[in-house]
């Protein structure tokens, strides 16, 4: 599996804006924000893509959301509402093959997607 910029970020190779971290989580602030608050939450044992989570990352996939919806509510965003997105492979939109949950808020969101 290969190592991607959001490794190194977990691994304090390279600098980002970390918002939160905890034993298997990592978030921090999009470098090119789609939105007031984009945070990416990603886990520190590397998932290239949602197809190659198995059942024994289900808590890991779940640890992702849950912190995501923490942050939400310590940023006062929850009642208004949010948008969490997991791409996956090209036509998805996904650009780095590791594994990420990404929180956008403080907009008023569109569907469908782009
Ligand atoms: P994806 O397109 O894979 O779902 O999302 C990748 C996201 O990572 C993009 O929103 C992009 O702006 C962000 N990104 C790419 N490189 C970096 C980086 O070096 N630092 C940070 N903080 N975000 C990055």
């Amino acid at each position: 599996m290969g190592d991607t910029i959001f490794g190194k970020i977990v691994r304090r190779e390279i600098p980002a804006d970390i918002v939160y971290e905890d034993d298997d989580v990592l978030a921090f602030r999009d470098l090119n924000p789609q939105a007031p608050v984009h945070v990416l939450f990603v886990p520190k044992q590397v998932i290239a893509t949602l197809n190659d989570a198995s059942a024994a990352d289900a808590d890991l996939l779940g640890k992702l959301l849950l912190a995501a919806a923490s942050y939400a509510k310590r940023e006062g965003v929850d009642k208004e509402g949010y948008r969490t997105v997991i791409n996956c492979n090209e036509q998805g939109g996904q650009t780095v093959f590791h594994l990420h949950v990404h929180l956008l808020a403080g907009r008023r969101m569109t569907w469908p997607p782009g």
